[in-house]
C-alpha cells in the first residue's frame, strides 16, 4: 500500500467494497515526526456507520451459523497474511504513530498472535447441560454469538487493539463495524486490505474512518448493535459506556491507567532498572500500562536513581524509521503539551529533574513533537504527574519506607489498570501484589501484553480483558434451554 494523495484517498470498508464518503469527504493523517500531512482518508459521519451496521447485521445472519473450524480456518489465513505484510504494516504503524519501526514490528507480531490465539480458541466454545430437579426434564445451557459489534479503538498501539477486538469477535462467531483513531487510520485500512485478500464474507468486518461522535453516537444508538468494545481514555469510555446503558449492550472498556512500580531494597536492582527503562520508554511512554509513578524504597533511592540515568543517557531519540531510534515523538501539539505541563507543573512544587526536562528539536527532529527521556525525582503526591496519566517519556521517581505506606499510596487513585513489583522476597511478592487493587501486577516483570494472559483493567480502568482462556466470554451469551420430553 503506498502513501496516497488526495485524488486516490484511502475509502471506508463496507459490505465488502471499498467506497467513498458523502461528497468525498476527507481529512488528513499527519506524521508526528515531521508534522507533516502524509495521507487523505475518507470521512464517514451517520450515513456510512448506519451502512457499515447494515452490513454486519445481515452478514451476522449466516456468520454466526458458519462453523467455527471454517471460522478458525479463515482467522488462520489471517495471521499467516498478517505476518507476510508485517514489515508494510509496521512502516505505516511507524509514519502514522511516531512509534520506532523495531517497536512497530514488534506490536504487529503481538497483534498477529491475538488473531492466532483467537482462532485456536473458536473452538474451544462450549456448552453445558446440567441435571434437572424433574425426571422429565432436560436443561441445556448454550453459548451464542452476542450479536453485531461495534468496536472502537486508540492511537497508541494502532494495529494490536484491532487485532485484538477485531479476532475474537469474529471467533465467536460476530460481525463488527470498527472505527479506528483519525491519528492513526492507515494501519487499520492496511488490515481490511488484508483481510479482505483472505476472503471474510461480505460484511463480517466494517471499517469506518471519520468524525468520532457521529459514527460512535449511530451506533450506540442503533438497536442492531448488540456490543461495544472499546479501547482509549477514560472520559471518553464512561461516556460511551451511560449511552450504551439505553439499550443494555453489553459492554468491554479497555480504559486509562496510572500504574504503580514498586522498588523494594531486596530486588535484583540491575534487572529492575532494565525492565522498568525498557517498559517507561517505549513508545515515548505512550501506554497505558506504561510505568507513572516509580516508588522506591528510601535506602535504594540513590543508587536506583543514577543506574536509571545511566541506561537512559544510551536512549536515541529519532524519526521511527531510522534503525537507531529508540524513542519516537509524542503523538501531537497537545501530547507534547501535555507532558510539558506535567514536567513543569512537578518543577514548580519542589520535583528535580535528574536528566531531560525539555523538548528535542535537534537531528531533523525540529518540526515533529519529541521531547527528551526525562527522569523526576523528590516527586510527591500534591504533583499532576503522580496523579493523571502524562503519556509521555518521563519516569517520575517517588520514596516510600513500609510496604504498608506503599500499598495505601499505591491504591490510591481512581485507575486500576497495571502495577508493577520488585523484589525477590516470595512472601512480600505474594502479600503486596495480592494487596494491590489491579487488573494486572507483574512480579519482576512488565511485559503484560501477552496473549495467554488477560489484559484488562478494575475500577475506573475498565470491564473485562482481552486475551487468555476467558477471551471470547466477552463476545458471547448464555442461552437456557429446558425441555420436557
Ligand atoms: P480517546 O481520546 O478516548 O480516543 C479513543 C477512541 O475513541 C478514538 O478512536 C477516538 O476517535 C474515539 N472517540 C473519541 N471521542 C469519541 C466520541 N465522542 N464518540 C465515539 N468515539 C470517540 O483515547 P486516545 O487518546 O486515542 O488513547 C489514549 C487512551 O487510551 C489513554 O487513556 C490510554 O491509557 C488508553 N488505552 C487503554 C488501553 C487498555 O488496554 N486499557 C490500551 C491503549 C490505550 P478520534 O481519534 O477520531 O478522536
Amino acid at each position: 500500500m503506498n502513501i496516497k494523495t488526495k485524488q486516490t484517498y484511502y475509502k471506508l470498508f463496507i459490505n465488502g467494497e471499498w467506497v467513498e464518503a458523502q461528497e468525498s469527504a476527507t481529512f488528513e493523517v499527519v506524521d508526528p515526526a515531521t508534522n507533516e500531512v502524509i495521507a487523505h482518508v475518507a470521512k464517514g459521519e451517520e450515513k456510512e456507520a448506519t451502512l457499515a451496521v447494515d452490513a454486519a447485521a445481515e452478514a451476522f445472519k449466516t456468520w454466526s451459523k458458519t462453523p467455527a473450524r471454517k471460522r478458525a480456518n479463515l482467522m488462520w489465513d489471517l495471521y499467516d497474511k498478517v505476518l507476510e505484510n508485517e514489515e508494510e504494516l509496521a512502516q505505516l504503524i511507524t509514519k502514522e504513530a511516531g512509534k520506532p519501526l523495531k517497536q512497530a514490528r514488534l506490536e504487529v507480531k503481538n497483534g498477529a498472535e491475538y488473531i492466532r490465539w483467537n482462532a485456536e480458541e473458536a473452538r474451544r466454545v462450549y456448552g453445558t447441560t446440567v441435571e434437572s430437579t424433574f425426571p422429565s426434564k432436560r436443561l441445556h445451557i448454550k453459548k451464542e454469538a452476542v450479536g453485531p459489534v461495534a468496536a472502537i479503538t486508540p492511537w497508541n498501539f494502532p494495529f494490536s487493539m484491532i487485532a485484538r477486538k477485531i479476532s475474537p469477535a469474529i471467533a465467536a462467531g460476530c460481525t463488527i463495524v470498527l472505527k479506528p483513531a483519525e491519528q492513526t487510520p492507515l494501519s487499520a485500512i492496511k488490515f481490511f486490505e488484508i483481510a479482505a485478500e483472505v476472503g471474510f464474507p461480505k460484511g463480517v468486518m466494517n471499517l469506518v474512518t471519520g468524525t468520532p461522535n457521529a459514527i460512535g453516537d449511530t451506533w450506540l444508538s442503533d438497536k442492531r448493535i448488540r456490543k461495544i468494545t472499546f479501547t482509549g481514555s477514560t472520559a471518553v469510555g464512561k461516556m460511551l459506556y451511560k449511552k450504551a446503558a439505553d439499550q443494555m449492550k453489553r459492554v468491554s472498556m479497555e480504559l486509562g491507567g496510572h500504574a504503580p512500580v514498586i522498588v523494594f531494597d531486596d530486588c535484583d536492582l540491575d534487572a529492575a532498572v532494565k525492565q522498568i527503562a525498557g517498559s517507561k520508554f517505549n513508545n515515548c511512554g505512550q501506554a497505558c500500562i506504561s510505568p507513572n509513578r516509580i516508588y522506591v524504597q528510601e535506602s535504594i533511592i540513590d543508587e536506583f536513581t543514577e543506574k536509571l540515568e545511566k541506561m537512559v543517557a544510551r536512549l536515541k531519540v529519532g524519526h521511527g524509521l531510522n534503525d537507531n531510534s529508540d524513542v519516537g515523538p509524542l503523538i501531537n501539539a497537545s501530547g507534547l503539551e501535555k507532558v510539558k505541563s506535567h514536567v513543569n507543573d512537578a518543577v514548580e512544587k519542589g520535583a528535580t529533574v535528574v536528566t531531560g526536562g525539555e523538548p528535542f528539536a535537534e537531528n531533523g527532529c525540529e518540526n515533529g513533537f519529541f521531547y527528551m527521556p526525562t527522569i523526576l525525582k523528590d516527586v510527591n503526591e500534591t504533583m499532576k504527574i503522580a496523579n493523571e496519566e502524562t503519556f509521555g517519556p518521563v519516569a517520575p521517581i517517588l520514596s516510600f519506607t513500609s510496604d504498608e505506606e506503599v500499598i495505601e499510596k499505591a491504591n490510591d487513585t481512581d485507575y486500576g489498570l497495571a502495577a508493577y513489583i520488585f523484589t525477590t522476597n516470595l512472601s512480600r511478592s505474594h502479600k503486596v501484589s495480592e494487596a494491590l487493587e489491579y487488573g494486572m501486577v507483574g512480579v519482576n516483570d512488565t511485559l503484560l501484553a501477552q496473549v495467554e494472559g488477560a489484559f484488562g483493567g478494575v475500577k475506573e480502568s475498565g470491564i473485562g480483558s482481552e486475551g487468555g482462556p476467558e477471551t471470547l466470554r466477552d463476545f458471547l451469551e448464555s442461552k437456557f434451554i429446558s425441555t420436557t420430553i
